[in-house]
């Protein structure tokens, strides 16, 4: 019944081969030799299959943990080095016909503020993003095909493409957008979208209907399939994730692994990213009504192991999480993180009166963009408001194969220190533009390709003289 090459949900995630997934990793939890060699075929920097994952997720011998900490935080170095990549969710609807239980969003929620940006609001919340020195957006629709047509999204997109104000540039627009058509997924190519993200929510089929009840979203084999479609539809790179909390860890773990099997399997390239967001407060949502919540540490230990499986994938933490929980995670595999969000519709260029309440879920992490991108340097990191590749064309089987080839770290490292550069020159506070200073001076003498080093410490130059969007 597995088979990663199906196209057919209940095959390529089958549930029987998770539950055996589940019994071995269970099984060899103790198996030191097992996860001696498992690791030792980790640190070959290929991944791993789902089943081989599991046992380094169950593994419990303190020592063998340690590795696999040593390990994630290794790789993590090796393929992304020190930069973590800047994005915002900017959420242009909530109006939504579905009925998930998990979100405040749901159709039969009545006293929530329901709202839709018009295009003028969009160009006033890209401004407002802009001038914090955002480059990068997810953009978020409830499912509406009244209020949240196709043609809505798109033309939001031409709208944020096209607004410049002063030296800011929204240079690439994820979409997170309900499972939707070929045609529809072409149309967004064709807007040019960076990456399509479509959370799974849960793998667990049982699960997701009765989670699920009402609305389109209930068909579990559309929204699974989702990934294909968007492919057959041109769209290179897709970001998945599960929504941890609703089901156990354990089984969504095996889940993600086996859709990105499947994608690789079927399409010859992985998922582009890979989001773990855990269930926060909301509206009318108490997240302790769900069984399933993990701890900190579980967090930390699947982040991990995540990192391990699939090296080459990108991984990303919202401000769902806690400045620790993220400090944390950071160092495990996290490759990207959203800064200064608000999960209102609207809410940046204004903040949203209290009676209204449009938000999806609760922030964890308050803090400005200038403070996180502070906080990110004195832990040692380069902020990067980088969107090369996408615009250079480097998507999907390019991209990935440039990065097997450990290649893209040519690209990545002064494309950062670059896109630093123009946030310190156009937004950042004193303090942080001194750090910044310092980092990006230290950190362009440890490019060791000459002709790369020159060419990034002349674009550098160039942007304090007022010129921007270098990019290699
Ligand atoms: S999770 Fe998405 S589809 Fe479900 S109710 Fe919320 S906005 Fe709608
Ligand atoms: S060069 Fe490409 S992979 Fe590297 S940070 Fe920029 S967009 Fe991402």
């Amino acid at each position: 019944m597995y088979n990663p090459k199906s196209l057919k949900a209940e095959e390529f995630i089958s549930h029987e081969e998770i539950l055996e997934t589940l019994e071995y990793g269970e099984k060899n939890k103790h198996n030191a030799e097992l996860i001696d060699s498992i690791i030792a075929k980790a640190k070959l920097r290929k991944g791993l299959s789902h089943r081989e994952g599991a046992v380094l997720l169950d593994c419990d011998i303190p020592e063998k943990n340690e590795e696999i900490y040593k390990l994630a935080e290794q790789i993590k170095k090796d393929f992304y080095g020190n930069r973590i990549v800047m994005f915002a969710p900017l959420y242009l609807s909530n109006y939504c016909i579905n009925g998930c239980v998990y979100c405040p969003y749901h159709a039969k929620n009545k006293h929530i503020c329901r709202k839709k940006l018009t295009q003028e609001e969009i160009e006033k919340e890209v401004i407002a993003l802009q001038d914090m020195g955002h480059k990068r957006l997810a953009i978020e629709a409830g499912e509406d095909p009244v209020n949240n047509p196709i043609e809505y999204i798109l033309e939001s997109i031409k709208t944020i493409y096209s607004i410049k104000h002063k030296n800011g540039a929204i240079r690439r627009v994820n979409v997170n957008i309900a499972a939707t058509t070929v045609e529809n997924y072409r149309k967004l190519k064709e807007a040019g979208i960076g990456t399509y993200i479509l959370f799974q929510e849960t793998y667990n089929k049982e699960s997701y209907e009765r989670l699920h009840p009402t609305g389109p979203k209930h068909n579990y084999a559309y929204h699974t399939e989702a990934m294909d479609r968007a492919m057959e539809g041109g769209i290179d790179d897709v970001g998945i994730g599960a929504l941890f909390g609703l089901e156990l860890y354990r089984y969504e773990f095996a889940g993600l692994l086996m859709h990105a099997e499947h994608l690789e399997a079927v399409h010859g390239v992985g998922p582009h990213t890979i989001s773990v967001p855990r269930i926060r407060r909301a509206d009318d949502i108490n997240p302790d009504t769900f069984n399933n919540g993990i701890d900190d540490d579980t967090f930390a230990k699947l982040v991990a192991c995540l990192r391990i499986c699939v090296p080459y994938t990108g991984m990303i933490v919202s401000t769902r999480e806690s400045r620790k929980c993220r400090e944390r995670v950071l160092h495990l595999g996290i490759s990207q993180i959203s800064g200064a969000s608000k999960t209102s519709v609207g809410g940046y260029a204004e903040p949203e009166p209290e009676e209204d309440n449009s938000a999806q879920f609760d922030v964890s992490d308050n803090r400005t963009l200038d403070e996180v991108v502070n906080w990110l340097m004195r832990l040692g990191y380069i902020p990067s408001f980088c969107t090369a590749c996408y615009r250079e064309g480097r998507t999907g089987d390019r991209f990935m194969s440039l990065c097997k080839a450990g290649q893209i770290q040519n690209c990545c490292h002064p494309n950062a220190l670059m896109t630093l550069k123009e946030y310190l020159e156009d937004y950042a506070s004193e303090d942080t533009k001194r750090i910044g200073e310092e980092l990006i001076a230290r950190e362009l003498k440890t490019i060791p390709n000459e002709i790369v080093r020159k060419k990034a410490t002349e674009y550098i130059d160039n942007i304090i003289h007022g010129k921007r969007d270098f990019r290699f």
